[in-house]
């Protein structure tokens, strides 16, 4: 699914509660984490062979170089793609639980290269804390963004 315009679901609410992950059993955790592990890797095979299944994806890459998330009516947050390899994993409490069914050699061959995003310091929030969303979740609530530079007749606004 892709960045939904005017989506004002505030995002950090679904981040914070850690009981999401009682909500799922364990063999339905499983199932979910082998489906998610076979779309990260099929979109990173996309990536590097340049397989674009859309208009959205040739302009934007399968993995943008930036979201623009609404977190709650006030606060607009932007979140960049980190480096790869990296050992960073999402933090929402399904992706930590995901992650956290998996054994050990999964986790350290795969997770590094998978698109993560962190968010940017805003200035502000007080005390603000660090986050980092999978691609897989940044997407479904973020606006997709350029690299600075690369998007042709628009000033960027980072
Ligand atoms: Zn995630």
């Amino acid at each position: 699914m892709h960045g939904m315009k005017g989506h004002d679901i505030p995002v950090t609410q679904i981040i914070t509660h850690p009981e999401v992950i009682e909500r799922f059993e364990k063999p339905r955790i499983n199932d979910m984490t082998e489906a998610y592990l076979n779309k990260m890797i099929q979109d990173k095979h996309r990536e590097t062979t340049e397989q674009y299944t859309d208009a959205y994806e040739t302009y934007y890459g399968i993995f943008p170089h930036s979201y623009r998330l609404r977190e709650s009516s006030f606060q607009e947050s932007v979140y960049l793609k980190q480096e790869s390899p990296h050992s960073l994993i999402c933090d929402t409490p399904l992706c930590r639980a995901m992650y956290h069914s998996l054994p050990k050699y999964t986790q350290h061959s795969k997770y590094p290269y998978f698109p993560v995003y962190t968010r940017q310091h805003r200035e502000n929030v007080k005390q603000d804390v660090s986050c980092t969303l999978c691609h897989s979740c940044v997407s479904v609530y973020g606006e997709p963004g350029k690299e600075p530079g690369k998007e042709p007749g628009k000033e960027s606004t980072l």
